[in-house]
């Protein structure tokens, strides 16, 4: 299937095929994901590959698709579980529902109506279009993944709303650091160094609405820090997201000088995503607070500058 590695807005990347061991139902859709009003059938050869047969709106449909099925089968792998969506605890058959529609400029998850929502915008011929960023995407499949394991989240506190949005912000990063690939091309995008704004730390580059050059919607390399008193859950998302990140440079950092640069990367972050996951998996089902993350971590990687990184963000 033909996705866009980050989405026509970031810069410098494009396109790229991804291959599943397992064949994929005309729509796109299986047993997991039904894209609203699609019925994209496979080419001659049983692909989804962007050779000019099919139409645009067609191929948001086929990247949709393939981003979410992506996201699952990465988080089928971290958890060692097959994920359901918390609506087929019952055992019911009924995948999530995305819609792409022209409605607003909304990505959103609707737990009730079993559904992911990606919007597009703005007139035709220069709209905006949601479902092809890949962050946005893999967040909102990473909400409704979150909702399977913590139903309760849904309805927490704004701390707990935090967590929430961090698990679905870092998700994005992990889609990242499960591809070799990806991995290279952010240590070339910075030059190995990974304490500056690049792929892996910007959230939806060219779809936030500060007039910053990369025009991101968040970023993981920030010096945000905890105050209990904050009224946003970005507030509380931006200062884990911005600890994990540190965390990220400080395990890349232990691997790189025995191995390549991308090769570090990877294998950092597939300890660094296997812990986080964890993290949340051994989580109260109930109100979490970032400390309840946070001390998972602490006791489950052994370094001695994590309490450093806690305190530079009051945690
Ligand atoms: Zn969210």
């Amino acid at each position: 299937m033909t996705i866009w590695e980050q989405g026509p807005l970031y810069p410098d990347t494009g396109k790229k095929i991804v291959e599943f061991p397992y064949s994929i139902r005309p729509g796109p859709s299986d047993s997991m994901i039904v894209i609203e009003g699609f019925d994209v059938q496979p080419d001659a050869n049983g692909n989804f590959i962007d050779n000019g047969i099919y139409q645009e709106d067609e191929l948001n449909a086929i990247h949709t698709f393939a981003v979410m099925r992506m996201t699952i089968d990465l988080f089928d792998n971290l958890l060692e579980k097959t994920i359901n969506w918390s609506w087929q605890q019952s055992r019911r058959h009924s995948p999530v529902t995305v819609r792409i529609t022209n409605n607003d400029i909304n990505a959103r998850y609707l737990r009730d109506q079993q559904c992911i929502e990606l919007d597009y915008y703005g007139p035709p011929g220069s709209r905006i279009y949601n479902c092809r960023c890949t962050d946005f995407v893999v967040h909102e499949t990473a909400h409704a993944i979150l909702d399977s394991l913590r139903p309760a989240w849904e309805n927490g506190d704004i701390e707990t709303e935090g967590a929430a949005e961090a698990f679905c912000d870092l998700a994005a990063m992990f889609w990242i650091l499960s591809q070799p690939d990806l991995c290279e091309k952010v240590i070339i995008e910075t030059g190995g160094n990974l304490e500056q704004d690049n792929m892996l730390s910007l959230f939806g580059v060219g779809h936030g609405f500060e007039e910053n050059p990369m025009k991101c919607v968040r970023n993981a390399f920030n010096q945000n820090i905890y105050d209990k008193n904050a009224w946003s859950p970005y507030d509380f998302s931006t200062v884990l997201t911005g600890f994990l990140y540190d965390l990220l440079i400080l395990l890349f950092h232990e691997k790189k000088v025995i191995i390549g640069e991308g090769t570090a990367l990877w294998e950092a972050g597939r300890h660094w995503m296997k812990v986080i996951v964890k993290a949340y998996q051994y989580a109260p089902p109930g109100n979490v607070s970032l400390t309840h993350i946070t001390s998972f971590i602490t006791r489950a990687i052994n370094s001695e500058r994590i309490r450093d990184l806690l305190d530079k963000r009051g945690l």
